[in-house]
């Protein structure tokens, strides 16, 4: 019996392999399953090029486990080989700095087995003894039988086989005896095996029949020999897309598009990717893409091959062009695969902005779905961005939807400020926000809904990528502001009327949550409402990008500033401000005096010391002491307002109303409301 010592350079390379390889032991199946498939393909192919003359017809590989004897059997009915062969393929490895490149990838299993392809040699990470039987299926051949325990010496003699093909038998390892478990290896096969070319049987079909499972005759196919992607697109269905998706994502609901990618110049890649539908952002997983390599799956971690934002896509992705034994940085860095990822957006975009042109219905209604994988490709990838603006949709708050460009020409003539920057209004809530939505409508300007997670970024972006385009929510000021298509009507309240009216609403504001309040003043119409809170837009989008951006979280702190804008045409503004003002008359005339020759005092005082000289300290006392005047002078004033103002429910009434429009307005303070309404109904 001939013996031989296996050709590594590395003296002992299985406890090497055993040790490295521990995580991943499972792929031995994977490694075991694909060779024979090979050998299968290779048949096909020597039978293509009239080399072998015999039938193809039957072509299979079968997976067997004995429980008794501890072993697990890969069988396939392909080339299968000669001793001479074997001697070739199997005992001389070759090897080349196999020490180093082991300590560099020894986390890698992936990456040592491609290497060294030492696809055939996984079986030592869970076999103490492995056996080849084969019978090539060259004419007169004789089979022959190989037999390794796991050190570098093999035995090999001629045997009986009858059949074309090769059978590896692995006797398992004592610690790896779940690899006899058949719903073990049956979990393997489908995640392994699923999509290969070649009928891969494990076992037989079962039925039911006297109260139990029992065999039939029927073998049972793990696998979909012609998976949905190697299919031509145009000999498919929907339905056939929808079942395809089905069998690779039983959970989900229907997806909303799918792309068939098919390509062969210049690299080979078909796929299907599909945009899920996502119920809530629980479901936002990015390990939803398979990637294979000629139907052999190989990973769901597609990281590097597929852009970052279409990891949201779910499918499959096969290439025999993307190199998988090398690690993930290498892998970005690898010119093939950048291709690979652009063409994979490319087509995205193509895919997208035909629906949206072919089928413009189709794609408004499904909007709201996709437009979160739209918005988040268009801000994280330039290219796509540039397609994204032919495609992209805006929704307004009548559910009417508009292209980029359609929406410009809508707002155009009404929209448009004095700068020329076209104002696009948006709002977040219909809801909350309809007493704004219904003043700009009224006004004959349409308003965006803005409300899903990306649209304010998304919108930020549009400003950088489009001329002259703002956006501005419905509330973030007074309409005329908003759109300010003439210089700043002054507000017409003199300086004392202002400084009054400050103090009568701010001292009545009862407090809010989180909120403080400024008053200011705005000339709108007579018609419009006497008192609106808004919040500056670049406020709002500081605090909205401090949820997303842990830097930030500075501004997430901060209390919201809101305006409390009083509308000075207002009859009722200005009825209480004038009023105001005659009934403090007898008060504040004196104090006002005061105050006056205070401010002259301190005025003459600072006056001295303008040539830079320090006051004498009498002099330093005497401006100190006024200051202090003046500022209990000021508090007097405003103690004075203050009382007044609480006894003014007009007052209240307008502040309530106003923070009611924005819902804020809880607790107490709207229960002072209702009361004070039902009280001023007698
Ligand atoms: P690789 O498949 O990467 O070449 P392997 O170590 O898995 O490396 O296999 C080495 C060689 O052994 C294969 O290229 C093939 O020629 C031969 N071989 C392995 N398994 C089979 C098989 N089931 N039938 C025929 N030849 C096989």
């Amino acid at each position: 019996m001939p013996k031989g010592t296996i050709g590594v350079t590395t003296n002992n390379i299985f406890p090497v392999i055993k040790k490295f390889l521990y995580s991943d032991h499972e792929i031995f199946l994977r490694e075991l399953v694909s060779n024979a498939v090979d050998a299968t393909q290779k048949l096909k192919t020597l039978s293509g090029a009239g080399e072998f003359k015999g039938s193809t017809e039957g072509l299979r590989v079968t997976i067997a486990v004995d429980k008794e004897a501890g072993t697990l059997t890969v069988s396939d009915s392909g080339i299968g080989m000669t001793a001479e062969e074997i001697d070739k393929y199997i005992n001389q490895i070759a090897f080349s700095g196999a020490e180093e490149f082991l300590e560099k990838y020894k986390d890698n299993a992936n990456a040592i087995i491609g290497h060294f392809g030492l696809g055939f040699y996984s079986a030592f990470m869970v076999a103490k003894k492995v056996e080849i039987r084969t019978l090539s299926w060259q004419e007169g051949a004789q089979a022959v039988h190989w037999s390794c325990d796991g050190s570098p010496e093999f035995e090999m003699e001629d045997c009986d086989k009858a059949e074309r093909g090769t059978d590896i038998i692995l006797t398992l390892d004592d610690d790896e005896k779940e690899f006899l478990e058949t719903a073990r290896i049956e979990g393997l096969l489908k995640k392994y095996c699923r999509f290969l070319p070649v009928p891969i049987i494990f076992g037989k079909e079962q039925e039911w029949k006297d109260g139990k499972y029992v065999d039939t005759d029927k073998d049972k196919v793990i696998n979909d020999i012609e998976p949905l992607w190697s299919r031509m697109p145009a000999d498919l269905k929907d339905e056939d897309y929808l079942k395809f998706y089905h069998a690779i994502e039983p959970m989900q609901d229907d997806p909303l598009f799918w792309i068939h990618l098919n390509v062969d110049y210049p690299f080979t890649l078909t796929g299907i990717l599909y945009f899920p539908k996502i119920k809530n952002n629980l479901d936002i997983r990015k390990d939803r893409i398979q990637l294979y390599c000629n139907q052999v799956y190989v990973t769901d971690s597609v990281e590097g091959v597929v852009p970052d934002w279409l990891m949201l896509l779910q499918g499959v992705i096969d290439s025999p062009d993307i190199p998988l034994n090398v690690s993930r940085s290498y892998l970005q860095s690898d010119r093939a695969v950048k291709k690979i990822s652009t063409y994979i957006t490319k087509k995205v975009a193509a895919r997208l902005e035909e629906i949206a042109k072919n089928q413009p219905e189709e794609f408004e209604k499904k909007w709201n779905d996709i437009k979160i994988f739209i918005e988040y490709g268009m801000l994280s990838d330039e290219k796509f961005c540039e397609s994204g603006l032919k495609f992209a949709l805006l929704e307004n708050t009548d559910g009417k939807y508009f292209k980029l460009e359609d929406y410009r020409k809508l707002i155009e003539g009404e929209q448009t400020d004095k700068e020329g920057n076209l104002i696009c209004l948006y709002a977040t809530d219909k809801e909350a926000q309809y007493a704004y939505i219904k003043a700009a409508t009224d006004k004959g300007y349409d308003v965006l809904l803005m409300n899903g997670e990306l649209d304010v970024p998304f919108a930020s972006m549009l400003e950088q990528k489009q001329e002259k385009m703002r956006f501005v929510r419905v509330d973030s000021d007074v309409l005329d502001n908003l759109i300010r298509k003439q210089d700043e009507n002054k507000p017409q309240f003199t300086m004392e009327q202002q400084e009054i009216t400050q103090t009568l609403f701010k001292s009545q504001i009862p407090p809010v949550e989180k909120a403080e309040f400024m008053i200011t003043f705005a000339a709108m119409s007579p018609d419009d409402k006497p008192v609106v809170i808004t919040q500056a837009e670049y406020m709002r989008r500081m605090k909205d990008m401090a949820r997303f951006q842990p830097g930030m979280s500075f501004y997430g702190e901060m209390p919201n500033m809101y305006s409390m804008v009083l509308n000075t045409k207002h009859p009722l503004v200005q009825k209480i401000v004038e009023q105001a003002e005659q009934a403090l008359d007898a008060e504040l005339k004196p104090v006002n005096e005061e105050i006056n020759a205070t401010q002259n005092v301190i005025k003459a005082l600072r006056d001295l010391k303008k040539d830079d000289k320090p006051l004498p300290d009498d002099k330093k006392k005497e401006l100190e002491d006024n200051e202090h005047q003046l500022e209990d002078l000021r508090k007097k004033k405003e103690g004075f307002i203050t009382t007044y103002a609480a006894g003014e429910s007009r007052v209240h009434q307008l502040i309530d109303i106003a923070l009611l429009s924005n819902n804020m307005l809880k607790g107490e303070g709207l229960d002072r409301f209702l009361k004070r309404s039902i009280g001023l109904l007698k």
